[in-house]
């Protein structure tokens, strides 16, 4: 689940094991970690909290050119030293980081303990080392191969032995595990984050793949038989897109690079001659396009409200059935699965474990699954075959911001392009190509307003709870603002259907329960005038995310503005000052913006 770094080559690795650690900070952990080979043995460091903290134990002088370091997320045992990564075994000659669960962990540690080794640890983790020491073999890879034999659940392991300084071994189970290859030397990671400063040259391993890893070079494997090939890849991104450069958070850079994020989403994609989109990587004919029944689309948090949103566009534009839902809940209700359904995954990092075995299923049911994706060659990109990629550069910060408005765009494009191939007109496709291109500018006005909606978050700030209501493509953009707001501040809320209140939240109504609300100029407007005069006649504090154009009718404690776009585009552009509230909230609360506690940037494991 998070992260890993590893290094084998000619210069001193803890420095650069450290700094790789730093940039995986941003995923979230709560301790960290490192291993490193001097002499003929092992040096061990690790330490509860921050990787700053685990520097602090680091002697001055560390002389290694071989190691392993790990962020850790627990999930078997509380954050502490003890538990924290790299597990060694009782003669400490092994030493293991690892990724993911082992979820015969209890039994192993049983079987272990009743041959009289003592563990140190309360981790799941920890069996790997001792099961590799209780393999030996002339080979390292051998030794780990038959430990991984016996475990079963996911992993992304690095494993180093004191005795043999010139080889790292990595193996992969569902969560990632890249090589990065430089000049005679080879660096490990679980996320390219961690190795873009050095080197762009990098190979994804494959589930159920084992990598032996020298300064020279490295062989792949599969877990149990013979080697395999790989083709080194490019990292697309530079390693300035990892820096929060002028802004003091990532989340805030983040917003800030929309509408560059935005063009890039778009850039090759809009095909005026059709008046429709181009989208390279769809990889289905016309025909088979138009043979889809039904689209259904899955993803986790943001992803899946992108994807309610989605549903929404393609409803309204192909006018084919479409719906979302969270694939965690997908994977586990034995879904039907149509051959003419079109199954689409959403997924940032491409690694949300549960997003991942939902497209799996779909695939061994011989449906037919699209990614849209923003980490190129990422599992869940590979596994799909086709899709999107979103070209929204590296998303550091915890919380989606610029990857859910570029699969916001990348869904308006899927949509015009299914519309197209069915009823929607040239004129109509013309209108929304146009206002697709418009997008960016459009936000960088919202942008501006940054001064006016901080004003606003002063008064949210204040308050401990709060609603986000909507209707209609407006209620999924409620429910990303909710989700945002109570993610980065901790503040409590909720989003609801505009048209629920009253059947039920509305009781909540006080001074006290302030209520953001969602609502374009379109031929809802005066349902949502409506909804505010009941909650004023409650005495709940109202702000509203609307158009530009005349003065309310209706009295609220504040209104944010934004550009008009074609009807079926404006949830994109209302999102934008929800994001920038979240944030202003979250600092005037003193919340941890970036790293919100208990969260991790991607969640590979269920
Ligand atoms: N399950 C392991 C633990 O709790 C690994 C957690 C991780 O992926 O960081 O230590």
């Amino acid at each position: 689940m998070c992260g890993i770094v590893g290094y084998i080559g000619k210069r001193d690795a803890a420095p650069i094991l450290i700094e790789g650690l730093h940039r995986l900070e941003y995923r979230g952990y709560d301790s960290a970690g490192i291993a490193l080979v001097r002499g003929k043995s092992l040096s061990v460091f690790k330490s509860k909290g921050k990787v700053r903290e685990l520097e602090r134990l680091l002697p001055e002088r560390l002389k290694s050119s071989t190691g392993i370091a790990h962020t850790r997320w627990a999930t078997h045992g509380e954050p502490s030293d003890r538990n924290a990564h790299p597990h060694v075994d009782a003669s400490g000659r092994f030493a293991v980081v690892h990724n993911g669960i082992i979820e015969n962990s209890a039994q192993l540690r049983r079987q272990l303990v009743a041959n009289g080794t003592q563990l140190q640890s309360d981790t799941d983790s920890e069996v790997l080392a001792h099961l590799i020491a209780a393999h030996p073999a002339e080979r390292l890879e051998d030794s780990v191969r038959a430990a991984l034999r016996l475990i079963t659940g996911t992993y992304g392991i690095a494993v180093l032995d004191g005795e043999r300084p010139d080889t790292l071994i990595v193996a992969r189970n569902g969560s990632p595990v890249v090589l990065g290859i430089g000049d005679r030397e080879m660096y490990v990671a679980s996320d390219p984050a961690a190795l873009v400063r050095h080197t762009q040259s990098v190979v994804h391993l494959d589930d159920g793949e084992l990598a032996v890893v020298h300064a020279e070079g490295f062989e792949t494997f599969l877990l149990d038989g013979g080697p395999t090939s790989k083709t080194p890849a490019t990292l697309a991104w530079s390693e300035e897109s990892f820096d929060k450069g002028e802004f003091t958070h990532f989340t805030r850079k983040e917003i800030a690079e929309q509408p560059d994020a935005v063009r890039r989403t778009l850039s090759g994609r809009l095909e005026p001659r059709f008046q429709t989109t181009h989208i390279g990587g769809l990889e289905l004919a016309a025909r088979e396009l138009l043979a889809v029944r039904r689209v259904k689309i899955l993803g986790c948090g943001s992803a899946y409200i992108s994807g309610r949103l989605g549903a929404q566009l393609i409803e309204q534009l192909a006018r084919v059935p479409a719906d979302a839902e969270p694939a965690s809940e997908f994977r586990y209700r034995n879904p039907v699965i149509e051959a003419d359904t079109l199954y689409i995954a959403v997924s940032q990092s491409g690694e949300t474990f549960d997003t991942l075995a939902a497209v799996q299923e779909i695939k061994r049911k011989g449906g037919r699954v699209l990614g849209i994706v923003n980490v190129v060659g990422s599992t869940i990109a590979r596994e799909c075959g086709r899709g999107m990629y979103l070209h929204a550069g590296p998303e550091i910060a915890v919380v989606s911001t610029k990857t859910f408005t570029c699969t916001a765009v990348a869904f308006a494009l899927l949509a015009v392009h299914l519309g197209r191939l069915r009823d929607l007109s040239t004129a109509r496709g013309a209108q929304l190509l146009q206002a697709l291109a418009g997008l960016p500018a459009q936000i960088e006005t919202i942008l501006t307003q940054e001064p006016a909606i901080e004003s606003l978050a002063q008064s949210i700030a204040r308050q401990q709870n709060a609603y986000f209501v909507g209707r209609a493509a407006s209620f999924a953009i409620a429910m990303e603002g909710a989700l945002k707001l109570k993610e980065v501040s901790y503040l409590h809320a909720e989003a609801y259907p505009a048209s629920e209140l009253k059947h039920g939240p509305l009781a909540l109504i006080c001074p006290e329960m302030p209520t953001v609300i969602i609502m374009p100029r379109d031929e809802l407007f005066a349902k949502n005038v409506a909804t505010i005069e009941e909650i004023r006649a409650r005495k709940g504090p109202t702000y509203v995310v609307t158009h530009a154009g005349e003065p309310l009718p209706v009295a609220v404690d504040g209104v944010i503005e934004v550009p008009k776009s074609e009807p079926e585009l404006d949830p994109i552009l209302l999102n934008i000052p929800l994001q920038l509230l979240a944030y202003h909230v979250a600092l005037a609360r003193g919340s941890n913006v970036d790293q919100p506690r208990n969260l991790a940037k991607s969640v590979t494991v269920e």
